[in-house]
């Protein structure tokens, strides 16, 4: 990881981003009032994670913390201007109760950079039936949205939600949290969204598709040729902190 420095103006413009992309979330009813969580990892291993209990509808950058990559508080040393522990301001705001969780998958991936935990109605009525989104029908899932992993309970704002999602955090993008939600993770904040974005309209497609009788399969070979076309994840090579909003999910749009 880069130790090179941070400036204010990019932890503003990362700040904002989360804000809006948690606005988007808010807006699409992929969440509900103060529901769902984003974060960002800097260059520097730190993160910046929403806080929690605030209202998505109207969250702005102030309600953006800044905490170590273990979730403990950052102690800016002033170089670059920002308060301490926090983006905007000494608020007394704290972060999201699912930050162990956040931090449990930057741990676990060294090449992801973002993390989008929402509660989308259909992608989350799969997890709570205990279905998994196949892989099979939409071409949109195994290119962008990836591996999805079915995710047993834990229960939300605890260490069992982290302990329940590291066994599949190496192999998968996209996890469905049973009884609960869904997260999604990417080489950026772009491509972590995208991914929760696809992963909802699928699931929304295959239910209607279930309500005509059921969907047909995509033709033999298909599946796995599309899936050769995903962007592979690179260990070795994390996204810059100056690009990340640049999508690798795009093979499709
Ligand atoms: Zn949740």
């Amino acid at each position: 990881m880069s130790s090179r420095g941070i400036t204010a103006r990019e932890i503003a413009g990362i700040a904002e981003a989360l804000a809006t992309s948690c606005r988007r979330l808010h807006a699409r009813g992929l969440l509900a009032g103060a529901e769902g969580n984003c974060s960002v990892r800097l260059a520097d291993g730190s993160m910046l994670i929403t806080a929690s209990g605030i209202d998505k509808a109207t969250i702005g950058p102030q309600h953006v913390l800044r905490r170590h990559a273990d979730g403990g508080e950052y102690h800016n040393d002033g170089a670059s201007g920002v308060p301490r522990d926090t983006v905007a301001g000494d608020s007394g705001l704290r972060p999201s109760s699912e930050m162990q969780m956040h931090c449990a998958l930057y741990a676990e991936r060294s090449d992801v950079m973002a993390v989008v935990h929402a509660h989308p109605p259909a992608a989350t009525g799969f997890a709570t039936a205990g279905r998994a989104i196949p892989a099979d029908v939409l071409p949109e899932v195994p290119v962008v949205v990836g591996p999805v992993a079915l995710v047993p309970y834990g229960r939300p704002g605890t260490s069992a939600l982290p302990d329940a999602i590291r066994p599949f955090a190496a192999h998968h993008e996209v996890f469905l949290l049973a009884n609960h939600g869904v997260t999604a993770v990417g080489r950026s904040l772009v491509d972590a969204m995208t991914r929760m974005e696809s992963v909802e309209q699928a699931a929304r497609i295959l239910v209607v598709a279930e309500l005509l009788g059921g969907a047909r399969v995509l033709p033999e070979g298909e599946p796995a040729a599309l899936a050769a076309l995903r962007p592979l994840p690179s260990a070795a090579s994390p996204v810059p902190i100056s690009a990340p909003l640049v999508s690798s999910t795009d093979v499709l749009s």
